[in-house]
């Protein structure tokens, strides 16, 4: 019998209020979404009231008049649609329809609003409802073809070509168990890309490239969906080898190098790193005499631990870039870099050069890493590559840099595209994994207590999405940092490039480490299925594992950011002006600390929780006042005798923590930068709620700071919390159409269990 109490206009919200009611989604901060959804309803004043009252947080309604909504609502018989952009209100409108059948095609928008407004997801509710569960095609507001477009930007026809190019045969998955099988296609898959001009792509035009670096991280990133093995002797190749060229070396060096480079007919290695010697670049031992009389200078390494080690390449390379300190008149003029022959023509090696395997490794098992000595190993004078320092006709040694401190980093300085490189190769494995984890979480379906519904989709388990929605969330926001850094990378080079080096530091580490937590998650998202090495995380956990210490140990350039912030950019660390500096930047920020608002402290609105000037501020705050304690605590130690190496060890751990929330902070605010860019609107909103979810997510994670500056009082860290979990269903629907908004292409995605 169709009979029921409430009108036919009230009685679609009937539904809305059960959900509500059952599991607990309104709060009086939520109330007036409630409220301006039904003011703009075509309702009458007594109706409005009536619903009010129904949903006043105050004034919960009985449990008996809920058990009569729920009867009403199993009476009608309509069963859930899952998939389908506003489930909950198409549910409602149909068991209205039950009861007074006035059939319509649009749903009404006032519902549309509430559902999407309150974030209910059909976990919230498909447990309160009889019936079967139906799955219809998945229709939802958001295309993954505009997300990958809005991320491809300038890029585009570069990054469609390179997806293209990709279909090869050449880039199938193969299984490898056996390095030297590995090694070998590696190589040939490098040669490939050379052919097709890849390789030379950041070289200037000369060279066969276009004199930027942006579209060669596209395509760095992009070989990550290949193999990781792949990517990184494609970066050692052309970006270490090649790089140290083209940023180290003068015009006779890229005349009568880079072209052979970029085309891989000339391979070469980067051999700075030594066995005793990785993050302390400055103390390498290996020996670089010139000697006058026969204008040559001699490469020797001196100790039995002096070897160079974990050289990428060194097993197929006929040269290498060799990092040595240089002597000049019997005085060390600093490390500098020189090009040496290591194996002739047939593929021998050279006379006083040995090279060892460095063997199996934890992954990276198609990258040929080896040791090397150099004894006594004679190469002209030319080879020096020679932008920062050279040895004159005379044999005297001169540099457009007198300071040799200054010149050893702004030799460095130079290479620092290859870590914005590594950032993002890691960051694509992240991405990689994510796009698995979450196609399994979407397929895959677990416990239900409830027997005549579906079991769940893991998916729909709210820990399930804190775990996967969160570095989805933080993928793009890293994406869209390090690409406007790799832009801004191209507008710097060969100007000061400072202020560039700090915010890599801080973004390569923190990114790197970011790559790793999530892949090790997508790992255990994916449970058993995950370790199959038929579903690939697992060779890509063990591949991207290594990117936090190559290209910079993640400990110590967390430190060289910090560094970079204490002294603004403006110095170096160990300049005789550095107290000075420390005084500055303390005074100039304690300014910019004002006192902390209770009111601001307390509020726990949701419009306040997800605006963009709270986060900012909060991210702001933290990297100023640690700033701030760092440089006061040093100044502190100085001005008490302390030597400044010691003053610095006794911040170390302090700096660690600032180069980090530097990272937070700078790339919070790049990501908001690139809101304004989105000129589809939609879709704006859907990346605002991405960035909403990283900030609070980085709040939450330090909320033990926040709350012991007095920033956060505990209730609102708790309501951050559940906000958390909030924007994670809420995006839930989105899950999908997120990761293939990655634009990895198809062929890329062999793992079955992301079918
Ligand atoms: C697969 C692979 C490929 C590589 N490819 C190349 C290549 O092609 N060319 C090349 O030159 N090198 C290469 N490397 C070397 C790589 O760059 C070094 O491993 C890296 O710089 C770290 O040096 P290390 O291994 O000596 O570690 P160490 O510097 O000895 O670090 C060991 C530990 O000590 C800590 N530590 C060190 N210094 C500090 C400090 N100041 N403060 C706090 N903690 C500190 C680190 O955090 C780390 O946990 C490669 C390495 C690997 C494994």
């Amino acid at each position: 019998m169709k009979t029921q109490p409430y009108s036919s206009t009230l009685l679609k919200y009937i539904p809305f209020l059960y959900v509500i009611w059952a599991d607990d989604l309104i709060s009086p901060s939520e109330i007036q979404v409630f409220k301006s959804a039904i003011e703009k309803d075509d309702l009458n004043s007594e109706e409005k009231k009536q619903l009010l009252s129904l949903a006043n947080p105050d004034n919960p309604p009985t449990l008996e008049t809920r058990k009569n909504w729920k009867e009403l609502i199993d009476a009608s018989g309509v069963t859930l649609t899952e998939n389908i952009s506003y489930p909950l209100s198409a549910f409602s409108e149909k068991v209205a329809n039950y009861y007074n059948s006035t059939e319509k095609n649009q749903l009404n928008q006032s519902l549309k609003a509430i559902e999407l407004n309150l974030g209910i997801q059909p976990n919230h509710y498909r447990h309160l409802f009889k019936g079967t569960l139906k799955v219809q095609e998945n229709i939802i507001p958001y295309q993954s073809e505009v997300i990958d477009q809005i991320m491809k930007g300038d890029n585009t026809e570069y990054i469609d070509e390179f997806r293209s190019l990709l279909k090869d045969a050449i880039f199938d998955w193969k299984l490898f168990r056996d390095k030297d099988a590995h090694r070998a296609h590696v190589l040939n898959q490098v040669k490939f890309l050379a052919e097709k001009g890849y390789g030379a792509l950041g070289y200037q035009k000369a060279y066969g490239g276009i004199g930027k670096m942006t579209p060669y991280g596209s395509i760095f990133e992009h070989l990550m969906y290949i193999d990781a093995s792949l990517t990184v002797k494609f970066g050692v190749q052309f970006g270490l080898f090649g790089g140290s060229i083209q940023n180290l070396g003068t015009k006779k060096h890229h005349d009568k190098w880079l072209n052979s480079t970029g085309k891989a007919q000339t391979l070469g290695c980067f051999a700075m790193t030594e066995t005793r010697h990785g993050s302390n670049v400055k103390g390498i031992k290996t020996t670089a005499t010139y000697i006058h009389e026969t204008k040559s200078i001699i490469i020797n390494t001196p100790g039995p631990n002096d070897n160079k080690e974990y050289i990428g390449n060194a097993l197929h390379s006929s040269m290498a870039t060799v990092f040595a300190q240089l002597i000049v008149n019997g005085e060390n003029k600093g490390v500098h870099a020189i090009l040496c022959e290591i194996r002739n023509k047939e593929g021998n090696l050279n006379e006083g050069i040995t090279v060892e395997d460095n063997g199996y490794k934890l992954g990276l098992n198609g990258v040929d890493n080896g040791k090397i000595w150099f004894n006594n190993v004679a190469v002209p004078k030319e080879n020096l590559l020679n932008r920062f320092g050279d040895i004159d006709d005379q044999g005297n040694y001169t540099s457009p840099i007198e300071n040799s401190n200054k010149r050893f980093f702004t030799m460095l300085g130079t290479l620092v595209g290859g870590r914005i490189c590594v950032a993002k190769g890691a960051l694509s494995g992240a991405k990689y994994a994510l796009h698995i984890a979450t196609k399994y979480a979407l397929n895959r379906r677990q416990f239900n207590s409830v027997s005549n519904i579906q079991e769940d989709l893991i998916m729909d388990y709210p820990s399930h999405q804190m775990r996967l929605m969160i570095p989805i969330a933080s993928s793009y926001v890293y994406q869209a940092t390090l690409d406007k850094i790799i832009r801004d990378y191209d507008t710097v080079i060969n100007q000061d490039t400072r202020k560039i080096e700090t915010q890599v530091a801080a973004l390569k580490a923190t990114i790197t480490w970011f790559a790793n937590n999530t892949i090790q998650e997508c790992r255990e998202a994916c449970g058993g299925k995950g370790y199959l090495l038929e579903n690939r995380i697992g060779d890509l956990k063990n591949d991207v594992d290594i990117f936090t210490t190559f290209e910079g140990d993640n400990t110590v350039l967390l430190q060289l950011a910090a560094k970079g912030v204490l002294t603004d950019f403006q110095s170096d660390f160990n300049s005789d002006s550095f107290v000075d500096i420390l005084k500055y930047v303390g005074k100039n920020i304690s300014d910019k600390l004002t006192t902390i608002n209770p009111i601001f402290t307390n509020k726990t609105d949701k419009e306040h929780l997800y605006s963009s000037e709270f986060h900012l501020e909060a991210l702001r705050y933290r990297t100023r006042r640690l700033t701030f304690s760092a440089a006061s605590r040093m100044r502190k130690y100085i001005k008490s005798g302390m030597p400044s190496y010691q003053a610095f060890l006794k911040v170390q751990t302090h700096l660690i923590v600032l180069g980090e929330a530097y990272a937070h902070q700078m790339s919070y605010k790049i990501f908001t930068d690139f809101l304004q860019t989105i000129g589809d609107k939609e879709h704006q909103q859907l990346f605002e709620k991405l960035g909403t979810l990283y900030a609070l997510q980085t709040i939450k994670t330090n909320a033990d700071w926040y709350l012991e500056h007095g920033y956060l009082s505990t209730n609102k860290s708790k309501a951050i919390k559940r906000r958390l979990e909030r924007l994670c269903s809420e995006l839930r629907p989105y899950a999908s159409t997120l990761v293939d908004g990655y634009g990895i292409p198809k062929k890329c995605i062999t793992a079955p269990i992301a079918k």
